[in-house]
């Protein structure tokens, strides 16, 4: 948007500017009555060269101290070549694959001195353009040099935390400028690090180390960008096959303990994956695990690595359920859907121009289907979690009443939109809806395929058809969503333009649930919660009564959420009220569970007292449904296409 320059606004203000500048300037008139002055809109000049697809004459340099772990302030020098006097824009990364938004953290950049032979040339920072910031470059001067430091989040309000006692979470793009007009691919950087005494640096580049500073091998920004740093002081690295590692940092030594058993389906993840996709984008790949409640969590796919973040327990409480088990095969199918294949559009030659999410429903969409698909296939999830987590997906994404007036395609927006922040009515709003929505599509996708091939093809193909061509190219693919159309016809001959407008374009009354239909299940409610409820129940130490009276309440009685148009919404409560009474007794989430069993029996409303700011009200909830848990129910003899599709292959 700041890079607006309409020909019509140029016009307009060049014929208005006359009669805008004719002011009265004679002090002994006396003052105008009461009018309306009306500026008139000034043009908005982008200055700044576009990104070219041309080498950049040298190569940049790169310092980073990241050995303060008290106060994270991580300290940079970097250099930059110049072949000319005269005019230089350095832009800081703003618009971050992966994050499909503008989330660079400019404001976390502070102390920049800008010098050229010893002498400091001062900087300008864009009014348009806050990412970038124009230097004079003076005669004579081969190179320019940037002193700065990046001050990481002290506390969670400041963002996401990124440094702690014990590891650390490096992003280059934090710690470096670039000069505007080159594609970043075509920028050369050669960069050392600083860690920590002692701490171990994992990342998809390689360097060489000596003492606590390690010089990485010479690449390209676009690659520095990609490959970010997890280092810490306790770590652990497991060799998964195949060129694929997982690097591990954690909290404490206990958390790496990974048996045998706990390794192996990280393993048959590698080779699921490979099996599935048939050709590989990467010649190795590093998963960077942390397994801590102290660094920020995180989930970021790479072409060749990718950041996970989890909690602790991981390992130790393996036996618990699959928590957050999901992670790492959502993030090693981006390798290919996502990093390799991508949207033409979401591809940006650099950080600066703007990414365009609209086909979020595959990038996502499609890497969340896959996920599922191989941790059942991989045993990261047994196919009963497997059913579990279809089971309530499609149940939350039922409740959405925002499919009304919202379609999917718009969801795709959001990351922009809202970039992640809590929202008080997230049913009606909707979310980030293209990742668990476009799953369910493709579920229906795969199930369409089995159908009408008679099982002789299925999504499997697909992938291998769109991912899993060019075996070793390292590069990025682009797509339209046309091609995603020929591939799919070319597969299985089908409505697959209309398949996709009406599930992605059109708003609807309910989830897509046809793909558990084709596959042989059903989407039921009972009174028991499925394996993946329960696991959110932990998260948020509360219960989860989406699907029934419309509301998620903490223990302490909190409300997580309140489903719109649901029997909660209609007894008036909101996000932000605590729920202190049910029917006379102290709140507890079991308490709340005991009073919509017996509502169900007895037919009485529910009693409660909620706190909102500092006033206490008294509400009756006219509810009697109980309990409402969702599962999948199976619906004929034998092996449906959904069993077949959650099959191992190797
Ligand atoms: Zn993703």
């Amino acid at each position: 948007m700041k890079r607006l320059l309409t020909l019509s606004l140029l016009l307009s203000t060049a014929l208005a500017a006359p009669a805008a500048q004719a002011q009265s300037t004679e002090s002994a008139t006396p003052p105008a009555p009461a009018t309306r002055s009306m500026p008139t809109a000034q043009p908005v000049l982008d200055t700044i060269s576009p990104a070219r697809d041309v080498a950049y004459p040298g190569m940049m340099t790169l310092e980073v101290d990241a050995s303060d772990t008290t106060q994270r302030i991580w300290h940079v020098k970097q250099t930059i070549p110049v072949s000319s006097s005269g005019p230089l824009t350095l832009l800081y990364p703003e618009w971050l694959p992966g994050k499909h938004a503008p989330r660079g953290q400019v404001e976390k950049v502070a102390g920049l001195t800008i010098t050229a032979n010893g002498v400091n040339i001062g900087w300008r920072r864009s009014a348009t353009d806050v990412y970038a910031f124009h230097v004079n470059v003076p005669e004579g001067a081969r190179e320019i040099v940037l002193e700065f430091q990046f001050l990481n989040a002290t506390a969670k309000n400041q963002g996401r935390i990124a440094v702690t006692d014990k590891m650390l979470n490096l992003q280059f793009e934090t710690v470096s400028f670039y000069p505007a007009g080159y594609y970043v691919r075509r920028i050369p950087v050669a960069t050392t690090v600083t860690y920590p005494q002692g701490w171990q640096a994992f990342t998809a580049l390689r360097g060489k180390v000596s003492g606590s500073t390690v010089r990485y091998e010479d690449t390209d920004y676009e690659t520095l960008v990609d490959s970010p740093v997890f280092a810490g002081k306790h770590s652990r690295v497991v060799d998964l096959g195949h060129d694929v590692k997982l690097d591990m940092v954690a909290d404490k030594p206990s958390e790496l303990a990974a048996t045998a058993e706990q390794i192996e389906p990280h393993k048959k993840l590698v080779r699921e994956t490979l099996a599935l996709f048939g050709a590989k984008h990467f010649d190795r790949y590093d998963f960077l695990l942390s397994i801590t409640d102290e660094m920020g969590s995180i989930g970021l796919e790479h072409h060749r690595s990718s950041e996970n973040g989890v909690d602790p327990g991981y390992f130790t409480k393996w036996k618990d359920g699959p928590g957050e088990r999901n992670l790492l095969p959502h993030e090693l199918v981006h390798s290919w859907n996502g990093k390799y294949r991508r949207p033409e559009l979401l591809w940006t030659p650099d950080y600066r121009t703007q990414m365009q999410d609209n086909l979020l429903w595959v990038y996502e969409g499609q890497t969340q289907f896959w996920g599922y698909v191989l941790g059942a296939r991989s045993g990261l999830y047994t196919k009963e979690q497997t059913l579990d987590a279809y089971a309530s997906i499609a149940a939350r994404l039922d409740t959405a009443k925002g499919r009304s007036w919202r379609p999917l395609i718009d969801t795709t927006h959001d990351p922009i939109i809202a970039r992640r922040m809590p929202k008080g009515w997230s049913s009606w709003q909707r979310a980030e809806d293209y990742y668990n929505e476009g799953l369910l599509m493709w579920l229906e996708a795969d199930g369409i395929i089995r159908r009408e091939s008679n099982g002789a093809k299925g999504l499997d193909d697909f992938a291998r058809a769109f991912f899993g061509m060019r075996d070793g190219d390292w590069g990025q693919l682009t797509y339209s969503r046309q091609d995603v159309i020929n591939t799919l016809n070319g597969i299985q001959p089908y409505d697959w333009a209309g398949f996709i407008a009406s599930h992605v374009d059109s708003t609807s009354s309910e989830a897509p649930k046809a793909g558990f239909a084709l596959g042989g299940y059903k989407l039921v409610y009972g009174d028991t919660a499925n394996s993946k409820t329960k696991d959110l129940e932990k998260r948020i130490g509360g219960i989860d009564q989406s699907y029934g009276i419309g509301l998620m309440v903490r223990n302490e009685g909190h409300i997580v959420s309140v489903i719109w148009d649901s029997p909660a919404f209609k007894a008036d409560l909101a996000v932000g009220m605590q729920i202190i009474a049910v029917n006379g007794v102290e709140f507890s989430g079991e308490n709340f569970k005991e009073a919509l069993t017996s509502a169900k029996l007895d037919k009485r409303p529910i009693d409660l007292i909620v706190k909102q700011d500092r006033n206490f009200r008294s509400i009756k909830l006219d509810y009697s449904l109980g309990l409402r848990y969702p599962r999948l129910e199976k619906t004929g003899e034998g092996e449906g296409s959904l069993d077949r599709l959650l099959q191992p292959k190797t």
